[in-house]
């Protein structure tokens, strides 16, 4: 029947994964009793080895939930702390530091914490048993201590001496069992004495008719008896503290010799209880026999639990199977898809578009620095000599001061860094295409994987971007040198340049309503500009702008006008040129320098044209080839299985799916063995029957 408690051990801690309703637990023994009543020391020598945290200041401040694995077929005796992922300590000295370092992490000021370690010790020695030590009741607070404390440590005791856990009440045989702490909390919970087992200690300590007195207590009657024990290795056997193994034999070989003195109030005519060996194999039973009650009642539970499981599962996802991994899996596979039909969307002319539109806004600088330029001017200062725009319609093709304008325009737009430029806003472009692409995936919600995906794009994009700018650079350098527009690519920079002269123009006038709005109306502004234009026409004198402003403007003021002033006769400037692009001279490239807005814009549409050709074989091919395998490389061989984990549980939905099916699967798996274990119980019973 070992074999069953080990099992039932087993699925108790299984169980203990599965969390959530207390109506899932399997019964376990649960030790209690006031501080120095010799609580470590019954312990202690159940186990055989010295394992506890010892020291006079509130060493036990965490439940400890200790498993005792019988290994009947193996000599080694080791601890393991689960939760740490520490195996095999072969060294109890060891296990004891580190229980005193857990147990000490807890700060003063909370002194005790209801978050359970977790031991579990393994030697053939022990009994297979699960018990749970927990910090001893105290009478009064230290000094040191927050008062609230015996009230915490009591009500620490109080959630675990529930049914249907057995109560090892321990008190000290020197101290009135009245006064015993274990057995009054006991009482409390466990009214009429069924699941309380009375321990008491130091017998030795009483003369032996007052022990047997103890023992036969009738105030507080248990129907699982108290058992006496002496579990205090006398000093001078220092030798067997020393050499650990023999704690066990020094102890029972120590009450032996006490107990059988007293043979009238201990021996076996005395039906009295006395003696570790005895109380082990209590425990042993009285476990055994809880577990036993518990398979039917607990096993309705975990059904239910398990039929709820299984409804959620159902209602809420399905059915649907999902692993970590198989989620990864998908959520990649899904997102691969949709890149391949960003990059069946995006290509050539899509650059041409993102590269051209850049340009264009160079081709106005140019024109704005070369053409259109309206200084605006200090009101202090004469008024600028007239605009160069005037002379534009009469611009002499044989003039070279029109032919180096024109030049100088043009070789701005070939020199500028085009390769550098072209690669950067279309490598900008696909960056954040990938980021809208992430938005719209499984992994928006996942950190982790958004920043993986990120850097497989930027690290492809960033290696390639040298070489891609140096040869875009190249195959436009001819173009530095001499660039030849023929009449088509004239005419089709004609359409496009009104366009964008209108966008322009629409700027212009979006910027103008801000400035209205920021000095508080159109009426406003125009009496500052009124203001400005006066004073540039000379029509009235200023006495140089102070800090403070001038005409009864505040400086914030006319710095706001001075701006509108500059939008009126850019945008004036270019409704003029709108006019001059669509008239009849603009026609014919004959007369291009007239047309200095037609020709720039046919010479953006060739440095563009013949970038994009080499940004599609250098970078974006490339980029097309080796994203999805580095989004292999990145998301899919790399990672651990606790990584997969990690970014599986990063999305709540996700997290919540998993956690029903590993509740069910764990469920299923508790069930499976509790079923097995019947089985074998009922086997037994016939074998029993029989016999
Ligand atoms: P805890 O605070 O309840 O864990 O108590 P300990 O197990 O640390 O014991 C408190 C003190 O009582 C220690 O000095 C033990 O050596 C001593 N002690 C424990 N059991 C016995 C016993 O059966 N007889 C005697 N004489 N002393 C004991």
């Amino acid at each position: 029947m070992m074999v069953f408690t080990k099992n039932m051990i087993e699925i108790r801690n299984i169980l203990s994964k599965v969390g959530q309703s207390s109506t899932l637990t399997l019964p376990s023994i649960v030790v209690i009793g006031s501080q120095s009543s010799g609580k470590s020391s019954v312990l202690e020598s159940i186990v055989g080895h010295e394992f506890l945290p010892k020291g006079s200041n509130m060493v036990t401040r965490r439940p400890i939930e200790l498993t005792l694995v019988n290994t009947p077929e193996s000599t080694a005796e080791y601890g393991e702390f689960p939760d740490l992922g520490l195996r095999k300590i072969t060294d109890f000295s060891s296990i004891q530091r580190t229980l005193t370092e857990l147990n000490l992490a807890v700060p003063d000021t909370e002194c005790v914490s209801d978050d359970p370690i977790h031991l579990r010790i393994y030697s053939p020695n022990v009994p297979d048993l699960s018990l749970i030590d927990l910090p001893g009741y105290i009478q009064v607070v230290g000094q040191n201590q927050p008062l609230e404390l015996k009230q915490k440590i009591s009500e620490l005791c109080d959630k675990y001496i529930q049914p249907p856990n057995v109560i090892l009440a321990i008190s000290a045989a020197d101290v009135d069992l009245a006064n015993s702490a274990a057995l009054r909390a006991s009482r409390r919970v466990d009214p009429r004495g069924e699941r309380t087992i009375g321990v008491v200690t130091k017998m030795d300590l009483v003369d032996a008719t007052r022990g047997a007195v103890i023992l036969t207590d009738k105030q507080y009657p248990l129907r699982l008896g108290y058992v006496g024990v002496v579990s205090k290795v006398p000093s001078m056997t220092g030798l067997f503290k020393r050499d650990t193994g023999n704690l066990m034999a020094a102890i029972s070989r120590n009450e032996n010799a006490f107990f059988s003195a007293h043979p009238l109030e201990f021996g076996p005519e005395a039906g009295v209880n006395v003696g570790t060996i005895t109380l082990r194999k209590k425990l042993m039973n009285v476990l055994e026999q809880t577990m036993s009650a518990s398979l039917q009642t607990t096993g309705d539970a975990i059904q239910q639990e398990l039929e709820e499981a299984t409804y959620e599962f159902k209602v809420q996802y399905n059915d649907r199977p999902l692993s970590a991994e198989s989620y990864l899996a998908e959520s990649l596979d899904t997102f691969k898809h949709s890149f391949k039909q960003f990059a069946d969307s995006f290509g050539r002319p899509q650059m041409h578009e993102i590269l051209k539109t850049t340009l264009d806004q160079r081709v106005l600088d140019q024109l704005a620095a070369r053409y259109w330029n309206k200084p605006i001017a200090d009101l202090s200062v004469p008024p600028p000599e007239p605009d160069n725009i005037a002379d534009l319609p009469k611009a002499d093709p044989d003039s070279p001061y029109w032919h180096r304008k024109l030049d100088a325009s043009a070789s701005a737009l070939t020199k500028l860094g085009v390769g550098r430029l072209g690669t950067t806003v279309v490598a900008s472009a696909i960056q954040s295409n990938i980021d809208k692409l992430i938005d719209q995936s499984p992994f928006v919600s996942h950190p982790f994987a958004r920043q993986a995906i990120t850097e497989a794009a930027s690290s492809i994009l960033n290696e390639r971007f040298y070489s891609t700018s140096d040869q875009v650079e190249n195959c436009i350098k001819p173009y530095k040198f001499e660039i030849d527009i023929d009449e088509r690519e004239w005419n089709q920079g004609r359409d496009h340049v009104g366009g964008v002269l209108k966008t322009e123009l629409s700027h212009c006038e979006a910027a103008m309503k801000n400035l209205e709005n920021a000095v508080g109306g159109k009426r406003k502004l125009k009496e500052v500009i009124n203001y400005i234009d006066k004073a540039r026409k000379g029509d009235i004198v200023v006495e140089g702008e102070s800090r403070s402003g001038a005409g009864g403007f505040s400086a914030a003021l006319l710095a706001k006008g001075r701006e509108a002033v500059f939008l009126r006769d850019r945008a004036d400037i270019i409704n003029m040129r709108l006019l001059a692009v669509k008239s009849k001279q603009c026609k014919s490239i004959k007369n291009k320098y007239y047309c200095p807005e037609v020709f720039l814009d046919a010479v953006a549409t060739k440095l563009a044209a013949t970038s994009v050709l080499f940004l599609n074989v250098e970078l974006l091919s490339e980029f097309y080839y080796q994203f999805p395998r580095e989004l292999d490389v990145k998301l899919g061989r790399h990672l651990s299985d606790e990584q997969i984990e990690m970014f599986a549980k990063e999305d709540p939905k996700v997290k919540r799916h998993l956690e029903v099916i590993r509740r069910k699967e764990l469920l299923e798996l508790v069930l499976e063995k509790m079923e097995s274990l019947r089985q074998l119980e009922g086997r037994d019973r016939v074998k029993r029957g029989r016999e």
